[in-house]
């Protein structure tokens, strides 16, 4: 009998894996990205360069190996012990651990408030971009320690005693008393069942039990829906006194060294930002301080919250960046139809679409932290009440879609999970939902022009400087002054016109601050020409290859 001669050889060779590029691994984050260093450096960072460089190493390398694990091994969570003691423990891989003392140890969590001056906030958003880009979960965490600073500076007795561990540059995972930790992770708890965007729905309930060292004591009873990083030390939460909603540090252990009945019910199981746990969590009875006045709670988280709100721009502003770098790479290093997928001219306008998209992006969003570098400048801190309502509804709400496109441009492996982009696409929709959603954004940017005129001037002031410029440009701006005079149905007009200024603010920050070809490509793609409703419809006068060249990662 003969047999077939392939049958006979069981481990053929069947083909050779032919016309796939190279994974953008082992690379620095920083070094290679010549967008991201004009525009540290344009905004007064150049001084940040070494520890950026540092950063950057380890983002293209060990962090980005963490990331993967960090968000394929879910957290878990475990109510009780063996012996049925309450534990509420939330159990991470160590990758996450690894993430999280990296970027407390590169000063994520505190530059600006240890060093406060010049490039301080403009540095630690570089070092906030490169990090994204390795795990966007364990910025959720290293952001809330950041952005509890200026909240808890309103109750200074506390803040002396807290502050020192919250922008030590120490992480301790421990789940043990503050007391015993040399450096604290903060969280923040707001969202309940019946509102999250609507706080003054909130049904928790807190009354006073006493005082500690000058500072109000009370004990809180209720939920929160949504309460994410629940091992932090401790959470800025909302509740109501008899005289108003109010804010109190709650700690995860009592200052008697006892267990804070702060009660983890369960963890979220979600689409995206898997690395980092949100729970929901009751109240029962737990202690708590009072930050700022009783009553005043909403306005003292709000200075929680604009800071968080800023880092969702530079969170977003990161993702874009990444997402157009791998399709850039991936492109380069890909064939179809017997050329290069990036030298296509189809794919060259997406591309640079997507490239264009990130640069503008990464421009404001630096504009305001160099903003944030100068408070006692009234036309800075002017800009910065608009700049981060406005910011952060633009630039978090273009991230889906060029997620998304990002996605496509890598083809079919873009949707497979152990490819970047597909955690890209599955994170995109997070920073847009959280800390006010894009409606509440768009209100709060008519809240600010309404109560502090002044904001409006600033962006106005920072628009005048690039007039004359581009045509285009000078048009858009005009229509802008009409739109926002008319004040019939400006509520329901306020995404629209809010897209509008955003556009002028990126286009303006381009040309006032930016390379010239690149600021007359955004001014011919987005406010002259193209549907502008998907990308890669760049008109015919733009330079796609100078925009991708400018992109490409630098290897
Ligand atoms: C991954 C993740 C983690 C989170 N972690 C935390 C956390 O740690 N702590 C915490 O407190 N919260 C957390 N949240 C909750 C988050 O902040 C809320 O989801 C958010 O504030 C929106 O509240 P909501 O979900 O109740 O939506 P709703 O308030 O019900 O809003 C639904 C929609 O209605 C829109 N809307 C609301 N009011 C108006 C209006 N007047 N006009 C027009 N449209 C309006 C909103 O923009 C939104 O699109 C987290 C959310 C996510 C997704």
């Amino acid at each position: 009998m003969t047999s077939h001669p392939a049958a006979d050889d069981c481990l053929a060779e069947t083909h050779e894996v032919l016309n796939q590029p190279t994974p953008l691994v082992e690379f620095n984050a920083w070094t290679s990205d010549a967008v991201l260093r004009y525009w540290i450096a344009r905004f007064g960072g150049a001084g940040g360069a070494a520890v950026l460089e540092s950063y950057g190493a380890r983002v293209g390398g060990d962090l980005q190996r963490a990331g993967f694990l960090a968000n394929r091994h879910k957290p878990e969570f475990t109510p009780h012990d063996r012996f049925g003691h309450r534990v509420d423990l939330v159990e991470y891989h160590p990758a996450y651990h690894a993430l999280m003392a990296a970027a407390i140890g590169a000063g994520h969590h505190a530059l600006p408030w240890r060093e406060p001056g010049p490039g301080a906030h403009v540095v630690r958003a570089g070092i906030e971009f490169l990090h994204t880009q390795a795990d966007p979960g364990t910025g959720c965490p290293l952001t809330m320690t950041f952005a509890s600073v200026p909240a808890l500076r309103h109750q200074p007795a506390l803040a002396a005693r807290w502050l020192p561990r919250i922008t030590a540059l120490a992480y301790d995972p421990r789940n043990v008393p503050h007391t015993d930790k040399a450096g604290l992770t903060i969280g923040m708890a707001m969202t309940e069942k019946q509102g999250g965007s609507d706080v003054r729905a909130n049904t928790t309930r807190a009354v006073p039990i006493g005082d500690d060292d000058g500072v109000p004591t009370f004990r809180l009873v209720g939920h929160k829906w949504f309460c994410s990083a629940p091992m932090c030390d401790a959470f800025l939460v909302l509740a109501y006194t008899d005289v108003g909603l109010s804010c109190f540090l709650v700690p995860r252990w009592r200052p008697d060294g006892g267990k804070n009945p702060l009660q983890i019910q369960r963890l979220k199981d979600k689409l995206g930002n898997v690395s980092n746990a949100s729970s929901e969590i009751e109240l029962r009875g737990a202690f708590g301080w009072l930050i700022g006045a009783e009553g005043r709670g909403v306005r003292t988280i709000l200075d929680m919250v604009a800071m968080t709100c800023f880092d969702c721009m530079v969170g977003s502003a990161a993702q874009l960046a990444q997402g157009a770098r791998e399709a850039i790479h991936h492109t380069g290093g890909r064939s179809a139809f017997g050329r290069r997928l990036h030298e296509q001219p189809l794919m060259l306008n997406v591309l640079a679409d997507l490239a264009l998209e990130a640069e503008a992006a990464l421009a404001i969003a630096l504009r305001l932290a160099h903003a944030l570098d100068r408070p006692d400048d009234d036309h800075e801190a002017a800009l910065v009440r608009l700049g981060t309502a406005l910011g952060k509804y633009w630039i978090c709400k273009r991230a889906p879609q060029h997620a998304y496109e990002c996605m496509e441009s890598i083809g079919a492996v873009g949707l497979i999970k152990d490819n970047v982009a597909a955690r890209l696409y599955a994170d995109a929709p997070v920073n847009a939902i959280w800390e006010g959603s894009g409606n509440v954004q768009c209100l709060d940017v008519l809240r600010v022009i309404a109560r502090h005129p002044e904001a409006l001037e600033a962006l106005m002031a920072e628009l005048a400087r690039a007039a004359g410029r581009a045509p285009a440009f000078d048009a858009w701006v005009a229509r802008l002054q009409d739109d926002f005079a008319d004040r019939e149905q400006i509520e329901y007009r306020s995404r629209a016109l809010v897209e509008r200024l955003a556009l002028a603010w990126q286009a303006a920050t381009l040309l006032n601050h930016g390379e010239a070809d690149i600021a007359a490509a955004f001014v011919a793609a987005r406010l002259a020409g193209g549907s502008g409703l998907m990308y890669g419809t760049l008109p015919p006068a733009v330079d796609c290859r100078a925009i991708v060249m400018r992109a490409r990662p630098v290897l």
